[in-house]
Formats: C-alpha cells, sequence, structure tokens
C-alpha cells in the first residue's frame, strides 16, 4: 500500500484520523431549507472537514467513502423519520409507512460524474441503505435523480423531462417518477451550501409524488440566508 496521511489535516498512515472523523458526528441542523422536512448535515463544512470532502469528491479518495459512508449513517440514526423507530408513526401511516423508503442521492452534473470517473454519492447512500435495513426499515438506494446542467444553466428539454425540470427551473430532474411516486425518500448530499440544490431536489421528487422525509448530507455551510427563500 502506498503511504498515505488523513484526509483532513495530513497526519501519516491514517485515511481520516480520530480527530477529524470525529468532527463528523455532529449534527448541524440546516434551518427552513426545504419546507417540512429535517435536514441535517454531519459536519460544518471547514477547516479538516473541507480538505476531507474535497480530497474524496474532487480527488478521488476513495478510502474516505467508509468513514464518510459511517458518519451519515450515524446522522441518519439520530434523526426521526417516519416509519421508523423513533419517529412519527402517524405520519408513517399516513404515508404508508411499511413501503421500501428510497435513499436518494443529490444528481451530479453527467461532466462531473465523467470528471471524476465515478459517482461519488453512490457507497454512501448504498451504505445508509443498508443500515436502515439492519435496523429493520425496508430501504435501498436508488438514484432517482439526474441533473441537466451546463454552465449552471438548465438545458433545454422537451416532453415530461422538460415540464419536471421547468417545475423548478433547477434542471434536477426525476429520472423514472413511476419508481418515486408514493414512496418515502430520505435525500443524500454531500454539501448544503445555499440549500437550492437539496430544495430543487425535493420539489422534483415531490412534483413526482414522493414524501421526502428528510435530507442528509456530509456537511453544511454556514452561509445559507433564511430570509431570501
Ligand atoms: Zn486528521
Amino acid at each position: 500500500m502506498l503511504p498515505r496521511g488523513c484526509a483532513g489535516c495530513g497526519t501519516p498512515d491514517e485515511v481520516l484520523c480520530p480527530a477529524c472523523r470525529s468532527l463528523f458526528d455532529d449534527t448541524v441542523i440546516v434551518p427552513s431549507c426545504v419546507p417540512g422536512v429535517p435536514v441535517a448535515a454531519c459536519a460544518t463544512y471547514r477547516g479538516a472537514v473541507r480538505r476531507a470532502i474535497l480530497a474524496w469528491k474532487d480527488h478521488g479518495d476513495e478510502e474516505c467513502d467508509r468513514p464518510f459512508s459511517q458518519a451519515l449513517c450515524a446522522l441518519a440514526d439520530r434523526m426521526p423519520v417516519a416509519g421508523v423507530a423513533g419517529g412519527e408513526d402517524d405520519d408513517a401511516r399516513r404515508i404508508g409507512g411499511r413501503d421500501t423508503m428510497l435513499i436518494v442521492p443529490a444528481p451530479s452534473s453527467k461532466r462531473s460524474a465523467r470528471r471524476r470517473g465515478r459517482r461519488h454519492m453512490r457507497p454512501l447512500v448504498r451504505a445508509v441503505a443498508a443500515a436502515y435495513r439492519a435496523r429493520g426499515v425496508p430501504a435501498h438506494a436508488e438514484e432517482a435523480l439526474a441533473s441537466h446542467t451546463m454552465g449552471g444553466r438548465s438545458v433545454e428539454m422537451k416532453g415530461r423531462a422538460g415540464r419536471a425540470a421547468r417545475v423548478g427551473g433547477s434542471g434536477i430532474v426525476v429520472t423514472r417518477p413511476s419508481l418515486v411516486r408514493g414512496r418515502r425518500v430520505i435525500l443524500v448530499d454531500d454539501i448544503v451550501t445555499s440549500g437550492a440544490t437539496m430544495r430543487a431536489c425535493a420539489a422534483a421528487l415531490r412534483t413526482a409524488g414522493a414524501q421526502v422525509v428528510a435530507c442528509l448530507a456530509l456537511a453544511a455551510t454556514p452561509r445559507y440566508d433564511v430570509s431570501a427563500m
């Protein structure tokens, strides 16, 4: 094995040293990001957290998949979710609770995915789904969203996908609406900055008939402005 340093601080022979890993044990609540849905992150996006996420996301540090998955699973465990022990059972019944819950990653643009050579969120959403199943909650990971943006602008699309995209003007579309209709969905992203991506993803899923029950992220910046929503 090649020698490596902690993705957060460079400490030798660590993927993510205990001190940096512990920074991902936070519960950062993102207020008013998606109306009516709890939004939380494992950490605040700065310092070692930022360095580790960038190493993983943009520089191919796939060994961070594991600690980041563990952090997200632990956060999911701390979040009250309808239909899950500790969640709101009335809500669970109302939305048809015992059906399989979908763990859906926020989409990367095709260009970003190509540049990275992988879907960096995939191992994380799979881990979260497996963690729910381990708690007796039927769940599976589903890449149900796609991003049709170029240079930050929505690509013009025709037909159903185009209409769905124009609902939020975000370029985020549900690729297979029949798959998410009537399903509980936990949305997962890497970094919440303005909250606009989470909101757009949730709006697209709701338009397709999904019940978004929680939004989770690895990290959140403190930059969002609640009054601007
Ligand atoms: Zn470290």
